[in-house]
């Protein structure tokens, strides 16, 4: 039977730990290697609802993209019952349920975020966006007006809405970036870009971005799509794992 190490280490021959920017917090991050899994959860975030999600449904381990812990947004001093994220801590180690999470390894992996990103628009020919291996250029197969990849951005990743900033441009060549990766605008232009999809865009950001299509397509939206494919390499490494969806874990923000 397969263990959480054995698991971890199957993540890491994709998203290898190297590929994690220093200030992250990748891995097992709660849990014990040695502890034998039949049953792994997969989702985005280890929420609280998600790990009862966990224990509801029998998975020993969550493997999930965002770190639970220790991150730039999240630094752990104390675990206690008085904030969301102690509590889940406590609830995952009373209930034996051990957390793996791959976050900026599985950004710039091969087949990680932002190629699966980059699939799901209908880019070819990809190129890496930055130095880091985080985002990735391509082509369309066919140049077409905003609007109407607009209508694909929409559907492919079934976003509840898109912000945007017309750039006055039809599209052809597109940067992508899962998740907040506002801040490799200067890579997409120089790279000969017309349109640039990301998330976490703030007004200031839009207002400055002249000349080039700009469209956040929600932080959600652009990553939850590699959950299918941490499932899918899970299965393949461990056929006899049941691998389930997280049913409880959505886009959080919701538009009236
Ligand atoms: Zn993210």
């Amino acid at each position: 039977m397969s263990t959480v190490s054995d698991i971890e280490r199957a993540m890491y021959a994709w998203a290898p730990r190297e590929l994690a920017e220093d200030w992250d917090n990748v891995g097992l991050l709660v849990g014990s290697g040695a502890a034998e899994v039949r049953r792994v959860l997969v989702a985005l975030d280890v929420t609280e609802r998600v790990a009862d999600e966990a224990i509801a449904r029998g998975a020993e381990l969550i493997v999930a993209h965002h770190p639970l812990m220790n991150c730039r947004w999240h630094e752990v001093q104390n675990v206690v019952d008085d904030n969301a994220q102690g509590r889940t801590i406590i609830k995952l180690i009373r209930n034996g349920v051990a957390a793996i999470c791959m976050h900026t390894n599985l950004d710039a992996a091969d087949g990680g975020v932002n190629d699966i990103l980059a699939g799901r628009l209908g880019l070819s020919e990809l190129s890496m966006l930055s130095e880091e291996r985080i985002g990735r250029v391509g082509s369309l197969e066919r140049e077409m007006p905003l609007e109407a990849f607009l209508g694909i951005v929409k559907r492919a990743l079934n976003c509840p809405g898109l912000r945007y900033r017309d750039g006055g441009r039809p599209v052809r060549r597109v940067a992508v970036g899962g998740g907040s990766c506002f801040g490799y605008l200067g890579n997409a232009l120089s790279m000969g870009c017309d349109t640039f999809v990301t998330a976490d865009v703030k007004y200031h950001d839009f207002l400055d971005a002249n000349g080039i299509n700009l469209i956040d397509a929600g932080h959600f939206e652009t990553e939850d799509p590699v959950c299918e494919a941490i499932g899918e390499h899970l299965r393949a490494s461990f056929p006899q794992l049941e691998l389930l969806r997280s049913e409880v874990h959505a886009d959080p923000i919701r538009f009236f």
